[in-house]
């Protein structure tokens, strides 16, 4: 099931997100954005450099003015060939030539300039030397709502990597859990979302009796036993979109406090989802959710928000969290990830994929969330 690949991106829908960028860079009350490669630069102009260098790469974004991309000479080839390459001006500078000198001279000295989160300091810190009077914010402190609301393009793809997720926790649920090592059965599931399409696996959690209880344990030597509870929490991106999903199983039949919290954590995760309609507040899912473990007398054990946006990263804004009030818009795609961490013992966590429709949420993950039972 690797699925047909999705139609291609075109040229003018990287315009389109462009100069809708640059639009709301200017509304922002910004000079305009500086993008360096990562996923902002892959989300706008379809542009990933083949390895990010202490060369610089920029693309300044303005709202009165072209895209102009400022590239290494010889990496000005492939950048030519990216999809959104039609809208862009390229500025190429070759070794030995100041890059600070170039990229300052599009500019506006004193202005004030998104940034994106994952420029390299050498890089912003080249720019303020070369233009003392100009100041940057974080591109996801201006505007981190950019990315967030997702097109029916990228709906599709996101809904394939869910459910390539989704195929891998089917396979993963029947392979042997007891007398293997963490790290073995995270091995398997590296393999599954390849084997369903991914291209990129971003982590492949599996967390084993008391390691369940640390939310970012990864996977380890220790040796799974029967009793155990297993957090599976796995992802990465297929067709360039992210997926992420959790579940928690049991080796053998479990006890009847393990079932409990269990049970806990689905009703958090359901009431959550239920709280998912345009309009409402981000930290409305949070705390439906939150409530639920709180009532229960857990809550000093839910220690995590209840969820982060995802896109052509599997982390990104919005977050379902205490505090954010803007409001979901139809579109927005994020987790909804309520857990229970009990130190020394065990954790349960069961994460879906949402998509806010116009009446409420849908879910882009829908493996069984009940207690499964492993070997
Ligand atoms: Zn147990
Ligand atoms: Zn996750
Ligand atoms: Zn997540």
């Amino acid at each position: 099931m690797t699925g047909t690949a999705p139609v291609p991106f075109t040229a003018d829908d990287y315009k389109a997100r462009m100069d809708r960028a640059a639009r709301q860079a200017a509304d922002a009350g910004l000079a305009g954005l500086l993008v360096a490669p990562g996923p902002d630069l892959v989300w706008l102009t379809g542009y990933a450099p083949p390895a990010v260098t202490e060369r610089l790469t920029l693309l300044v974004l303005a709202a009165d003015r072209e895209p102009v991309l400022v590239v290494p000479t010889l990496e000005a080839p492939d950048a030519e060939k990216a999809t959104g390459a039609p809208a862009l001006a390229l500025r190429d500078w070759t070794d030995g030539k100041d890059p600070y000198a170039l990229a300052a001279a599009l500019l506006d000295d004193r202005g004030r300039f998104g940034v994106s989160d994952n420029a390299w300091a050498l890089h912003l810190l080249g720019l303020q030397q070369a233009l003392p009077d100009t100041s940057y914010v974080s591109l996801t402190e201006a505007l981190p709502m950019l990315r967030a609301v997702k097109d029916a393009a990228e709906l599709e793809r996101l809904a394939a990597a869910g459910a390539a997720a989704d195929a891998a926790f089917e396979e993963i649920r029947n392979v042997r859990f007891s007398g293997r090592r963490e790290s073995e059965v995270a091995a398997d599931l590296a393999a599954l979302l390849r084997r369903f399409g991914h291209s990129q696996v971003d982590f492949t959690i599996v967390a084993s009796g008391p390691n369940g209880a640390d939310p970012h344990h990864e996977a380890g030597d220790r040796r799974i036993e029967r009793g155990d509870m297993v957090v599976l929490d796995f992802g990465g991106l297929r067709d360039g979109y992210g997926s992420d999903t959790s579940r928690t199983v049991h080796v053998g039949e479990p006890t009847e406090e393990e079932r409990r919290v269990h049970d806990l954590v689905r009703e958090a995760q359901e009431a959550g989802f239920r709280a998912v309609r345009p309009g409402a507040a981000c930290q409305d899912v949070d705390r439906a959710a939150r409530a639920v473990i709180a009532d229960a007398g857990y809550g000093d054990h839910f220690i995590h928000r209840t969820g982060h946006g995802i896109g052509v990263t599997t982390h990104e804004p919005p977050y379902m969290i205490e505090g954010e009030e803007r409001p979901l818009v139809p579109g927005m795609c994020f987790s909804v990830e309520p857990g229970v961490y009990l130190p020394g013992r065990f954790g349960v966590r069961i994460e879906d994929i949402v998509t806010v429709t116009e009446d409420g949420g849908r879910r882009l993950n829908d493996t069984e969330r009940g207690m499964v039972m492993v070997d």
